[in-house]
């Protein structure tokens, strides 16, 4: 009898035993193409021998120091290579363990700032209804995942939601992209007027959206209407490139390609790879400044910070996808991942949308293509998915999430950028 808390307690998952390239293989040694990287996690693939001898020197060099105490080679390096390669503006790295520690971070200290600059009366986030920004209450709170908070809703403090930035369902009949991309970044003006822009700490959002929504990225112009509306309004702009960041997309961050730098932008899955349960929140200097004229402390913290081997795996990582070129090779391979997907769904009855950027891609799953009906929820049609790709080898990520009162259901593909054409 197992004794592990599982996922879902009315099934057993078959045990992986061992990574290969882009494969998992099973105690019954069957094999699983994994095309969503688990969720988004695996972009090097399971058996990137650099990193491995990376974690193992660094275990037997030094395998933990609190940083209440200690600084360590492996942080600093990685922080010098995120820097280095980071948005405008951004100059220091906070490492943590996750995506939602880092997102908590990164909530903390927007409000340490304001504190720090006199401005205690800003007291909310805005983010968007279609967003997952992590399962701690904080992040869980902030979130626009109707489904993942509801349960916990009354022991949470309640955060502010705008729509979703998602031409698939609420562009208007005739409406540019452009100028759809417009309205929807508006709405964040129209909300901070609602709410009173002077107790607003940040807008938070991922640029391309994942969990929720299956790969959607912004309308052109967007984020800088965005940007513009923060700048206006003396609110940080925080970014949530948790599952889209690290080369997902086809630039290291995925802001990149909307030409905006943020104030704070979380990083974490692809950031360790798989191989180390890392993640990074990054501030601009003007933010860390703040802080270090300030009270010289984020009072923040976690027992796991900069912890050693996680550092020196992500480290390599980092290395792999910049000057390794894997960045450049999430772009060319999202390509053609892209036109693979539109020859073979691109007139699929039952797909509505295909969409995404790099190797990040999405399917939304309709019951009828020219109306985008979608199914019914009760059918739990991705969940379905998931369960008859996997039973013939193959691993996608599937979701569904209440969309402005609309429920879409999609299939997330997020491989390994190693990949290779025929697989
Ligand atoms: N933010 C985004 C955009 C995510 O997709 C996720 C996880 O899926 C998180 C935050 C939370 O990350 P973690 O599961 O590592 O805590």
């Amino acid at each position: 009898m197992s004794h592990i808390f599982p996922r879902h307690t009315k099934s057993q998952p078959p045990t992986a035993v061992r990574g290969d390239g882009v494969y998992l293989i099973d105690s019954e040694g069957k094999n699983y193409l994994d095309a969503s990287g688990g969720a988004a996690v695996s972009c090097l693939g399971h058996s990137d021998q650099d990193v491995i001898e990376a974690i193992k020197k660094q275990a037997e060099t030094l395998a933990f120091a609190h940083t209440g105490f200690f600084t360590s080679e492996p942080a600093e390096r990685l922080a010098n290579r995120l820097i280095s390669n980071a948005p405008e503006g951004i100059e220091r790295v906070y490492l943590v363990s996750g995506g939602s520690e880092a997102v908590e971070s990164a909530l903390k200290l927007a409000r340490q700032f304001m504190l720090e600059t006199d401005q205690p009366k800003r007291n909310k986030f805005i983010a968007r209804r279609q967003s997952y920004h992590g399962n701690t209450l904080g992040a869980l709170a902030t979130g626009g995942n109707m489904w993942r908070r509801e349960p916990f809703a009354p022991v949470m403090v309640e955060g502010h939601h705008i729509s979703p930035c998602y031409e698939y369902r609420n562009r208007a009949e005739g409406e540019s992209l452009e100028d759809y991309g417009l309205r929807a970044a508006n709405e964040l003006e129209t909300k901070l007027l609602e709410v009173g822009p002077e107790t607003v700490i940040a807008f938070i959002a991922e640029p391309v959206v994942g969990a929720t929504a299956g790969a959607v990225p912004a309308a052109p112009g967007y984020f800088k209407r965005i940007r513009e509306i923060c700048d206006q309004y003396g609110i940080l702009l925080i970014l949530d490139e948790v599952m889209c960041g690290m080369g997902r997309t086809g630039s290291l961050f995925a802001c990149e390609q909307d030409g905006i730098a943020p104030d704070i932008v979380c990083i974490a899955k692809g950031l360790g790879a798989g191989y180390q349960p890392i993640g990074a929140m990054l501030c601009s200097g003007r933010i860390y400044e703040a802080i270090e004229q300030g009270s010289g402390f984020f009072q923040h913290g976690h027992t796991y910070l900069g912890h050693p081997i996680a550092a020196a795996a992500a480290d390599v990582v980092v290395q792999k996808l910049t000057e390794g070129g894997l960045v450049k090779r999430s772009a060319e391979m999202g390509e053609k991942l892209d036109q693979a997907l539109h020859a073979e769904f691109g007139q699929h009855p039952h797909i509505g949308d295909i969409r995404g950027r790099g190797m990040f891609r999405g399917l939304e799953l309709v019951k009828d293509r020219a109306s985008k009906t979608p199914f019914d929820p009760a059918m739990g049609i991705a969940g379905k998915l998931k369960k008859v790709a996997q039973a013939n080898g193959l691993i996608c990520y599937p979701g569904s999430g209440t969309i402005d009162g609309k429920q879409g259901d999609h299939v997330l593909l997020a491989p390994p950028f190693i990949i290779s054409d025929s697989q």
